[in-house]
């Protein structure tokens, strides 16, 4: 600590250059004070520093299994955010001047980098806009926020004296009870599960936190009814969705697209207060929309998608600029190469040609490639065990492929499967629902060398916001990836494409998601670090986000084997 304010005192007023001399690591006492990397100038990215406990002082209960100790980190890393907002003045000069940022968790938990929890105490991942005026180093204020801020961060975020264990504790069992309930999905022949007095709504299109007035609570309609034993919170009771298609229907606004998001948002767990703690869906569902524009490289999409004008195959099928109802095929047979057992689907955000062909198209059109999904939905879990869920309110055809049929009013569920029963008998199918079977997509071989990382001198693969992956200088786009949370996870997928792209034999999507994932699982997300020390702000990703992202690489040549 002599040494910082030293060091401090000696470079004040020179040059911004001059931090430089601050890397290195200082003892505060209760703490250790890592600065790893040092900004160029005041407007540059902040300068990346860790702080790390001397003990771990904190109950057991709270980071026991690895469950809840990635919810326990998850709990600390919110708690030091606020305590920033607290306890930090911001600004104060040029550029970034006087700013700690911790990584922004999203309304998800999952593993990120941002804390870490082991015996022997707490480290924490920042970011701090070293201070200066102009261009030169401001001393003073960089002591106020070293020396000052940043162990009160430190002291009543990341040290037991500091945490309300009570509010830690049930973070935790919250985590816990949703992945025992997830985990116990496929055993009870459920996909999903809905429970009694969620809330679903969003607080706006552009926010994933609760409503806030006015939301009506989830209420289970009596045939779906399911009870659940959880570990901590006992017995619960809930709509639980059985494999197979399911039609969620209902008229405009009464809150299907809502209930089809949240099942969405249910492979992951969720915070306390979000409204949907307890609403969890398979953990490899993946929702499926259009997304015309996109390029898609050598994908087997000949399950919904027969021969090409001109005789091409689709055994093999490469485009730069999907069309809606291609680029929706495409989604399918990629996800079923990574591995799914649910797929959402919503008309709102679907091709009208890929849901459906009605009779008198059927009858005129003689010589149409695609099978509309209608056709595909059935076949999909009789052969290959793969559930849906779909939203339909224009399209009654789905009547006759559907398993079991929830109707929302009012944004009230009940079960609408007797009535459409009656409904088929009264009106009933005109036109023929195709009948073929259908196999899994043919493996691809993605070639590493076909991503090209260079960028002037340099080679990079590194995430930019939420949507974006840069490689070299090809910015790949994700904005339609639904199920992909937070920024630190679209950083860990670059990370994991740019390692991929240096390696030499090519492989599946699927085998460089789940070996980048298990090494993941084994060494931790810090493992995908540049370099020592600061890993960089990073959250665990799934192995169909990864997947996706490199599919949409536009750059990327594969082989079908
Ligand atoms: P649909 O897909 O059936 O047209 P949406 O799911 O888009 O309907 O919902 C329409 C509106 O109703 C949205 O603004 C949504 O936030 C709101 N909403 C949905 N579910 C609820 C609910 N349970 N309580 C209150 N408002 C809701
Ligand atoms: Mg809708």
């Amino acid at each position: 600590m002599k040494n910082l304010k030293s060091t401090l005192d000696r470079i004040d007023n020179k040059g911004y250059g001059a931090y430089k001399d601050l890397q290195g690591t200082y003892e505060f006492g209760d703490f250790t004070l890592y600065v790893d990397k040092v900004q160029r100038d005041p407007f540059a990215p902040p300068s990346l520093i860790r702080v790390r406990t001397h003990d771990n002082g904190f109950d057991r209960a709270l980071y026991e299994n690895l469950v809840r100790r990635f919810a326990f980190e998850d709990f600390l890393t919110r708690q030091a955010e606020q305590e920033i907002k607290r306890a930090v003045q911001g600004n104060r000069g040029s550029g970034k001047s006087g700013r700690v940022e911790i990584q922004r968790p999203s309304q998800v938990i999952v593993p990120r980098t941002s804390c870490v929890v082991d015996e022997s105490g707490v480290e924490a991942r920042m970011a701090v806009g070293l201070p200066a005026k102009g261009r030169t180093v401001d001393g003073r204020a960089a002591r106020e926020v070293l020396l000052d801020e940043l162990p009160e961060i430190v002291h009543s975020a990341l040290i037991h004296q500091g945490i309300d264990t009570e509010k830690a504790l049930e973070h935790v069992q919250t985590v816990e009870d949703a992945e025992h309930l997830r985990g116990r999905l496929a055993e009870l022949g459920l996909v999903a599960f809905v429970v009694d007095g969620a809330i679903l709504p969003r607080e706006s299109g552009a926010s994933d936190r609760p409503m806030k007035s006015g939301a009506k609570p989830f209420a289970t309609p009596e045939e779906y009814r399911v009870e659940v034993n959880l570990p901590n919170r006992g017995a619960v009771t809930g709509m639980g969705i059985p494999e197979g298609v399911t039609l969620i229907v209902g008229g405009g606004f009464h809150g299907k697209s809502t209930l089809l998001s949240a099942l969405s948002w249910g492979v992951y767990d969720h915070l306390p207060g979000d409204g949907r703690e307890l609403v969890v869906t398979r953990e490899d569902a993946v929702k499926i929309r259009a997304e015309d524009g996109r390029s898609v490289a050598g994908v087997d999409i000949s399950g919904s998608i027969g021969g090409l004008p001109g005789g091409g195959s689709t055994e093999d099928f490469s485009t730069t600029n999907a069309s809606g109802s291609t680029s929706q095929a495409a989604n399918i047979a990629e996800a079923l190469e990574v591995g799914t057992s649910l797929f959402l689907v919503d008309e709102d955000t679907s091709a009208t040609n890929f849901m459906i062909r009605d009779e008198r198209m059927r009858e005129l059109i003689q010589r149409e490639p695609i099978s509309p999904f209608i056709d595909v939905v059935a076949p999909l879990h009789r052969d290959l065990g793969v559930s849906t869920i779909v939203v339909v309110g224009g399209v009654g055809d789905y009547l006759d492929v559907a398993d079991h049929v929830i109707l929302l009013e009012d944004y009230a569920a009940t079960d609408a499967t007797g009535r459409a029963g009656e409904v088929t008998e009264e009106f009933p199918p005109r036109a023929p629902i195709g009948g073929a079977g259908i196999s899994n997509p043919r493996d691809r071989s993605l070639e590493p060398g076909s991503i090209d990382l260079r960028r002037g001198k340099k080679e990079t693969s590194r995430g930019k916001g939420l949507s974006t992956v840069e490689l070299g200088r090809e910015s790949v786009d994700l904005t339609y990836l639904e199920q992909l949370a937070e920024g630190g996870q679209t950083e860990a997928i670059a990370r994991i494409i740019g390692e991929f792209a240096k390696s030499k034999n090519g492989q599946s999507a699927r085998e460089v998601a789940e070996e980048a994932l298990a090494d993941v699982e084994k060494n931790g997300l810090d493992s995908l670090g540049p370099f020592k020390g600061h890993p960089g702000e990073m959250s665990q990703p799934r192995p169909q986000e990864v997947a996706a992202a490199i599919n949409r690489i536009r750059s990327l040549k594969a082989t079908t084997v």
